[in-house]
């Protein structure tokens, strides 16, 4: 890339990602960062391709910090587990991140991944074999045989699906290791799981002990590498935060324990509702049952208050769709979250912005050059047809978002992507949705 292109970007309100109120002004990038914002030096304009917004609104590019890029929309743990084969699934990615990307989300986290997807595609997009957002990757989520929500499914040891099952501690600094010399951005653990027999518990229970989780990070962090914890229970998030996590995932069900250990280490939050509230509010339209809708439904509410906390005392909340499962298909509902984070945890419109903005180079590990429209900072931006801080679900609409602009380029968003691809054997295939008992045959047709 020419890195003294530059392009102009006339007269449009700036949303900075900040959290400042929009200022109008203009947009003046050279090569893939930003030169200068507001009232540029007529002088270094020159020669500069000029893109006309006035009356239109500037963001950032939006980052996605809780994605799965790999999984490819699976309806069962069952399929992505068993169905998914190591090349295809990368093929596949690479279509899947430019349906994040055309939706306006530059950048995103790849939380872990099934095979070693997540640094082979982030490496593709970084050396420009392929087009796509941003990313930073974990590797497989390291997770004990009773940790996750994929129960039995889980064998006693070795890797399947997005996971790689250790449980000495021997087995968890290897793996470490492991991923590390393999080149991920993060090291995933899952630190709580749902039991398969739950007895008196309800939800996830802690899977890790707090010496096991400090050895997670002493291992990560005296190579350089952070670490990230889901956590779905008040204990797990507390011990996390206490170990020195980097990050926590969900932090759903908390109580003032956990909070105050949260609060205390300033562990940024991702709390990721988006893919509870599809299931809630639009499941039916997928035959889910309303039993686990209302379940979901119960993990938003039972959890914003604290949530809520953690953001007024200053802890980072950052947006995740979890995308990239049959209720979060990619491009889809990445935006979804700055609303719930507005609705559920009271963040301005402009706060929300942030979350997904400049908070989320946290998630990038590019803080301070990635998320705001800053001279110096990466040349991601938004061209927006109105201004998003009346609803921000207006980021989903089409025509919403007019021009999305990565690294200084702008963004192909009209030439037609792949999409509803049948591959053989890469799809659940039931014998039948229900069971054909004679009572079943008989509604059906009649007496037999
Ligand atoms: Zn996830």
């Amino acid at each position: 890339m020419d890195q003294t292109a530059k392009k102009l970007i006339k007269g449009a309100q700036i949303i900075v990602g900040s959290g400042a109120p929009p200022m109008r002004g203009d947009v003046l990038i050279a090569g893939n960062r930003i030169l200068a914002v507001g009232d540029p030096d007529p002088a270094a304009t020159m020669g500069a391709e000029i893109i006309d917004a006035d009356g239109k609104f500037l963001t950032p590019g939006l980052i996605d910090s809780h994605c799965h890029i790999s999984f490819d929309e699976p309806q069962t743990n069952d399929e992505l587990f068993f169905h998914r084969r190591y090349g295809l699934a990368a093929l596949v990615a690479s279509v899947n991140a430019q349906k994040v990307l055309r939706a306006g989300f530059t950048a995103f986290f790849d939380a872990d991944c099934i095979f070693d997807v997540g640094v082979d595609l982030r490496d593709a997009i970084e050396a420009g074999v392929m087009v796509g957002p941003r990313m930073t990757t974990g590797g497989n989520v390291l997770i004990n045989c009773v940790g996750g929500t994929a129960s039995r499914l889980l064998p006693d040891s070795g890797r399947r699906g997005y996971g790689m099952i250790v449980h000495t501690r021997d087995e968890i600094t290897t793996e470490i290791h492991r991923q590390i010399k393999a080149g991920v951005d993060w090291i995933k653990v899952h630190v709580s799981g749902l039991p398969v027999r739950p007895g008196r518990t309800q939800g996830e229970i802690q899977t890790w002990s707090l010496d096991e989780l400090k050895l997670v990070c002493d291992t990560a962090h005296q190579l350089g590498i952070p670490v990230v914890g889901h956590c779905r229970n008040a204990s797990s998030v507390r011990d996390a935060a206490l170990a020195g996590f980097d990050m926590i995932l969900h932090a759903t069900y908390m109580d003032d324990e956990a909070l105050a250990a949260v609060v205390a280490n300033q562990v940024p939050l991702v709390p990721t509702f988006t893919f509870q509230a599809n299931l809630a509010d639009y499941g039916s339209a997928i035959g889910a049952d309303p039993y686990l809708q209302a379940v979901f439904k119960e993990e938003i509410t039972a959890s914003a208050d604290h949530l809520r906390q953690a953001h007024l005392a200053g802890v980072p909340i950052l947006t995740g769709s979890e995308s990239g499962f049959s209720l979060t298909p990619y491009g889809d509902w990445h935006y979804r979250e700055l609303k719930l984070l507005q609705t559920y945890l009271g963040l301005s419109p402009l706060e929300a912005i942030r979350a997904a903005t400049e908070l989320g180079a946290i998630a990038l590990r590019q803080e301070g050059e990635l998320g705001c429209i800053q001279a110096g900072y990466l040349a991601d931006l938004l061209i927006l047809a109105d201004d998003p801080l009346l609803d921000l679900d207006q980021f989903g609409r089409p025509g919403f978002i007019e021009t999305v602009i990565k690294g200084g380029q702008v963004v192909d968003r009209s030439t037609p992507l792949p999409d509803a691809w049948q591959i053989p054997g890469w799809r659940m295939s039931a014998f039948s949705d229900e069971v054909l008992t004679r009572k079943r045959a008989e509604s059906h047709l009649g007496s037999l």
